[in-house]
């Protein structure tokens, strides 16, 4: 039942820590569950996909966008989506302002790090981050918000190194906070963790954690 596998979630995280409960390729009907349940913040990882489900569901969901986000498809999340975790350019940046503009709204985002050793993960590096935040044309977005990192450790069963992954994220937080956005306080989420390895992502620092197959069980 998911209500009880999202309530064992719950019982193992902080409650400084937010849940973002995974809901992509999962019908509606499951998401209404853990609805009924309390849960209010749920992930995608396709822009459509997101779209159709906030718009039949119920309008006080939070509808966090988790997956690598093409420019062109930006336009289908940007009147539902409260939080992008997935920027990973300042194209896809200046985009995400552009349609943040057209819906009268400022977008939250989190930057993306390449953290895990695999070349498949997207992401920044800490330099290409740097760049960014320190060129013009990041200083003329009104229309979004950066509010904090993301990253995926690597999929393998080595602790060490998970964990490692996720110190190293932590230390990219650390030094953006200190060097870009300590006069404002709105430099805060740490996005780290999903089902396998959410409980170290946690003792590393993680603000917010992805879990999906832990609650609605395993996708095809
Ligand atoms: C699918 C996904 C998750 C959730 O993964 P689980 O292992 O099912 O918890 C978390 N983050 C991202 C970016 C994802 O794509």
């Amino acid at each position: 039942m998911i209500n009880e596998k999202l309530a064992t979630v719950k019982k193992n995280i902080p409650s400084n820590v937010t849940l973002v409960a995974v809901s992509k390729t999962k019908p509606n009907e499951l998401i209404e569950e853990a609805y009924k349940a309390g849960q209010r913040i749920f992930g995608e990882n396709k822009a459509q996909e997101l779209k159709n489900k906030a718009e039949v569901l119920p309008k006080d969901i939070q509808w966090h966008f988790i997956g690598h986000l093409q420019r062109n498809k930006v336009k289908y999340i940007a009147p539902h989506t409260s939080l992008i975790h997935s920027i990973d350019s300042i194209q896809l940046l200046t985009e995400v302002n552009k349609q943040g503009l057209k819906n009268n709204r400022i977008i939250d985002c989190l930057l993306q790090f390449h953290i895990a050793t695999e070349e498949s993960k997207f992401g920044l590096s800490l330099e290409e981050a740097t760049e960014l935040l320190n060129s013009n044309d990041f200083l003329n977005l009104k229309n979004i918000k950066i509010v904090g990192v993301m990253g995926m450790a690597s999929f393998i069963n080595n602790e060490e190194q998970v964990r490692n992954e996720f110190i190293r994220l932590k230390d990219i937080f650390t030094q953006l906070n200190n060097n870009f956005f300590n006069q404002t306080g709105t430099f805060q989420t740490i996005s780290m963790g999903m089902s396998g390895d959410y409980r170290i992502a946690i003792e590393e620092g993680s603000t917010m954690i992805r879990v999906g197959s832990a609650i609605f069980g395993n996708r095809n």
